[in-house]
């Protein structure tokens, strides 16, 4: 079936993703194995066996990956045609593809299966075994992630192309050609989106460790540096907690001895007796 939407979401993310990292890299692909019926794999494992031609699978249904949505192949395009002779160009796809994490074929030693691409948390080396394993036949696999997709799908507000690209356009993020109707433009935006979000929680947390700092300088003058410590460290954790952000006890010690740091270098040496952090 040629329709990318029919793998599981993470490998379609993937596989979005690896078109337009090709294009960037000026190669051009297309997509030309997804998702495999029974009946798909079952007409593809008789060519070269009961059918004329010559053998393309190894796998009968259920064995080849492209039955559960967690594969596809690639084929690379020279001047407006599918070339199947740029083994260069395949191999700087998959490296491209390696670099999203995805799990190349084109790195065996024999049965090199150069544009073939699958999840390696699903699949290595075209075993689906674990997939067997868990899910039994590809139907309940298939069935299990496509209303995973919808849920996913509703979460989605009809709004966020109008908000999030108008914004990611006004940031420069992404340009005027990029089509928000695009889901790798929708992932990369989300991405950037995410990164930002968690700068911003950094930004929040720094700045509260520098007022708990400032805070026990002025409350707790004469504790000493281990009382001191502990009395920022609660204050911090407190009043993350009421802004809603996570923070652990390591998170707690590093940020309070960075703006310990950083107070001092601003004011000097009169922070020296602040908080003594013990090692
Ligand atoms: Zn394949």
């Amino acid at each position: 079936m040629r329709d990318i939407s029919l793998l599981h979401p993470e490998i379609e993310e993937k596989c979005c993703k690896l078109i337009e990292l090709c294009k960037q890299n000026g190669i051009e692909i297309i997509i030309t194995q997804m998702l495999r019926t029974k009946k798909e794999q079952t007409d593809l494992y008789a060519e070269g066996r009961t059918k004329p031609g010559r053998k393309v699978t190894n796998a009968r249904y259920p064995y080849s990956p492209h039955c559960w949505g967690v594969a596809f192949d690639i084929a690379v395009k020279v001047d407006g045609k599918v070339n199947w002779n740029r083994i260069d160009l395949y191999k700087k796809v998959g490296a491209l593809g390696k670099s999203l994490g995805l799990f190349w074929d084109g790195d065996f030693k024999s049965f090199v299966d150069y544009p073939h691409f699958e999840d390696p948390k699903y699949v290595v080396g075209k075993s689906v075994k674990t997939l067997i394993r868990n899910w039994k036949t590809p139907d309940a696999f298939i069935q299990h992630y496509r209303s995973a997709k919808k849920e996913e799908e509703k979460k989605m507000p009809d709004q966020w192309k109008l908000n999030i690209i108008k914004q990611a356009k006004e940031k420069g993020i992404i340009t005027d050609d990029h089509n928000p109707d695009d889901k790798a433009t929708k992932w990369f935006v989300l991405d950037v989106e995410k990164m930002q979000g968690i700068q911003k929680e950094l930004e929040a947390k720094q700045e509260l460790a520098r007022l708990a700092v400032q805070f026990v300088q002025q409350f707790y003058r004469d504790f000493e540096g281990p009382q001191k410590y502990e009395q920022a460290a609660q204050w911090l954790a407190t009043e993350a907690g009421k802004h809603g952000l996570c923070i652990s006890e390591e998170e707690i010690k590093v940020l309070i001895e960075a703006s310990l740091k950083r107070l001092k270098a601003e004011f000097g040496e009169q922070w020296e007796d602040v908080v003594k952090v013990q090692e």
